[in-house]
């Protein structure tokens, strides 16, 4: 991933017809977990009306609490990718959290004839889970979107990156989502987006930024714009490839990270100035 000394190839690679690369930007609004199929179906309907032919979904879910909504697992999988396929996405996010979820993507894939492609998404919980991260870099199916560890330094993230390109898979994403800090005040977390260029500097990585992750909340400025589109403007200005954002058509009701999820009628002015953040700069 440029890391190596001898590395000299270029960044980017096309998976499933679409290209991530230092260049692009590829927008993946979706929902940060699974819930039920109306919601699901409301949220591919939303994209293909918008053009957009990339989402988030989270069936595995990595939670603090263990009595928390841990996803659907598995069982989500068939439906959600067979409502992806109607709708034209070609690309989800989707985290995985042990190696065996690899085979139970590829396997409900296979089975349905590969309706939309899948990113396999690494939590930053799980950034230096080196044993999970040489397992998803033995294969070459899926691309991957490593998350920056909220507690460790850039540069041991850019390793554990590393770790997936060493395994044998390069089609790697690095996505900032924020760094854990003691107030945990006003964000969730520290926006970190202006290491965007830093990290295209250090590494041949698309980047991506997660703002919904980053803030936490669906505060305002004085201004009367939401800070998730502000941290979303920040990234993009500083050139990141990818966002990846929380939406849900009933915040309210969402299992995960409600809170933070921008409402769908809220998407095409979120796109819209995403695209004229990207295009002025
Ligand atoms: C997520 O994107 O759903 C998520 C849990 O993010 P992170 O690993 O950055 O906390």
């Amino acid at each position: 991933l440029g890391r190596h000394k001898d590395d000299r190839r270029q960044s980017g690679f096309t998976y499933n017809g679409v290209t991530f690369d230092q260049s692009n930007l590829n927008i993946f609004a979706g929902l940060c977990a699974v819930d039920v199929p109306e919601h699901v179906e409301q949220m591919m309907q939303a994209l293909e009306e918008n053009g957009q032919v990339c989402t988030r979904m989270g069936a595995y879910k990595p939670r603090t609490n263990p009595y928390s909504f841990q996803g659907h697992g598995k069982g989500c999988l068939p439906w959600v990718f067979e409502k992806a396929g109607k709708h034209g996405i070609k690309v989800i996010a989707m985290e995985i959290t042990h190696e065996s979820h690899i085979e139970e993507i590829d396997h409900c894939l296979e089975q349905l004839g590969r309706p939309t492609g899948v990113m396999l998404q690494v939590g930053t919980r799980n950034t230096q889970n080196f044993e999970l991260l040489k397992a998803i870099g033995r294969q070459s199916t899926y691309p991957v979107l490593l998350k920056r560890g909220f507690g460790i330094t850039l540069n041991e993230s850019l390793n554990a990156a590393e770790y997936l390109a060493s395994e044998g898979n390069a089609n790697v994403i690095f996505c900032l989502r924020g760094m854990k800090t003691e107030a945990g005040q006003p964000h969730r977390n520290m926006v970190d987006f202006a290491h965007v260029p830093a990290v295209k500097r250090l590494t041949r990585m698309p980047v991506c930024v997660d703002p919904s992750h980053s803030v936490g909340s669906r505060e305002r400025a004085p201004d009367g714009v939401l800070d998730v589109m502000h941290a979303t403007a920040q990234g993009v200005i500083a050139g990141a490839n990818m966002v990846l954002v929380d939406f849900h058509p009933k915040p309210e009701k969402a299992l995960v990270d409600g809170p933070q999820a921008l409402l769908m009628e809220e998407l095409p002015a979120y796109l819209e100035d995403i695209q004229l953040c990207h295009d002025t700069w």
